[in-house]
């Protein structure tokens, strides 16, 4: 089930346990919901509440049931009467078909809506939790005027290894470093597996270098893993990469610290893997220098497009601004030639779309922002070489 009707249901269900609440409106807007949701939306809700499981038309005629048994019961007894009575009143004693129900506690209620903060493979926080531990973590930063820092580490070639071994070694890979990442990190840390083969870390009252020396040793315990050892669960040789990002200097909210994780990661990946690295004040490889030339691109992924010609804009050592007459979809994958300036050789080199905008005039050019994947190879050299050049001249 979607996680905001998820959500939804946990709302109702807090609503319907705990005393006081307002069970009109409660009422009300579980019409509503099951308007838009249909038959579905009761049997989800009556499951979390008595562990039953009804097809969706019976949930429905339960359901209707017991909101008339509690007006039925507020009537007879002359006072109201609320909706968890009625509930276990209709199970117990109108309903006797059905034997043993186990209506929910709000203890166990609560330890059910803790689970829809963990990730199920791993058992680490799951990405629901992150924007709760952040808010905390820079009200706790300001107060205290420390800093704390956080680590996006990806695995890598994981997708290799996943086509090698399969997805369940897969898997087993993941819960393994999971269960590592956890041995590392102090009692006060928070580990959250933020997308499949990435992990972040929050690290409270810790400073830049700091941060390094605790993302430095959990890349060398990876790294130093034998597959061999009958106690690794890993089919064969693993590394990671890591990016820091530390509050406040790297930014002042979840998105710039965010941000700037990335940023750093894919920095650590652009210097062959296996290392960490962190937002450094040298910027110089982000800056970009004017790049007027003309280029051949092709959109590659997600299909193969005809070669077309653009113009570029500007450069700089992680990417390319180009103008282009046809929009190219966010995230698609594009192989691009330069003729190198001063000589008649060509080369080549393949990026992300990163961003899309329409240029000054409407309906194009298109200006696209191409993010560079491929870090080795001569396209990779000219670019670093000709960057680096630059900005020793400029
Ligand atoms: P890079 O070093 O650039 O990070 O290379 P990569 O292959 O790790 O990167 P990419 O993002 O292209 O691939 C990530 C792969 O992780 C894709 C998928 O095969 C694998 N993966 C993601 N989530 C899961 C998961 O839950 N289980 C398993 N078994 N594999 C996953
Ligand atoms: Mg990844
Ligand atoms: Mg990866």
């Amino acid at each position: 089930m979607a996680s905001d009707v998820q959500d939804l249901i946990n709302n109702i269900v807090r609503t319907l346990l705990e005393d006081g609440r307002d069970e009109g409106h409660f009422l009300s807007r579980t019409y509503d919901l099951a308007q838009r949701r249909g038959g579905l939306f009761y049997r989800a809700l009556l499951h979390v509440l008595t562990h039953l499981d009804f097809p969706e038309k019976e949930a429905h005629e339960h359901w209707n049931r017991i909101t008339d048994h509690m007006a039925d019961m507020s009537r007879k007894l002359n006072r109201p009467v609320s909706f968890r009575v009625a509930l276990i009143d209709y199970f117990f004693t109108i309903n006797r078909k059905i034997e043993n129900p186990k209506i929910i506690e709000i203890e166990l209620f609560e330890a059910i809506e803790r689970l829809t903060y963990i990730d199920p493979l791993t058992g680490l926080y799951n990405r629901r939790f992150l924007d709760q531990v952040i808010l905390r973590e820079i009200s706790l930063a300001n107060r205290l005027k420390s800093p704390f820092s956080i680590i996006l580490f990806d695995l890598d070639f994981f997708k290799t290894y996943n086509d090698t071994f399969g997805h369940i070694a897969g898997d087993e890979a993941l819960r393994f470093i999971a269960n590592r990442l956890k041995d590392t990190l102090r009692v006060e840390d928070l580990a959250i597996r933020y997308g499949g083969e990435e992990f972040l870390v929050v690290l409270p009252r810790t400073s830049r270098s700091g941060a390094l020396v605790i993302g430095e040793r959990f890349r060398k315990l990876i790294a130093c893993l034998d597959p061999n050892n009958p106690g690794c669960h890993l089919k064969s040789h693993l590394t990671l990469s890591g990016g820091i990002a530390t509050f406040p200097q790297d930014g002042h909210d979840e998105n710039q610290l965010l941000l700037n994780a990335d940023r750093s990661l894919y920095q650590a990946k652009s210097e062959g893997r296996n290392t960490i690295c962190f937002c450094t004040p040298d910027r110089r490889q982000f800056v970009r220098i004017d790049f007027i030339c003309p280029i051949r691109y092709q959109v590659v992924e997600p299909t193969f497009n005809t070669v077309d010609s653009a113009d570029t804009r500007n450069l700089s050592m992680g990417g390319l601004l180009f103008a282009v007459q046809q929009q190219i979809p966010l995230h698609a994958i594009v192989e691009v030639q330069v003729r190198v300036p001063e000589s008649d050789h060509t080369v080549s080199f393949f990026g992300e779309v990163v961003r899309v905008e329409n240029g000054v005039v409407p309906d194009g050019p298109y200006l696209v922002g191409l993010s560079f994947l491929q870090f080795e190879g001569e396209g990779q050299n000219f670019i670093i070489e000709y960057v680096k050049e630059k900005l020793k001249i400029e």
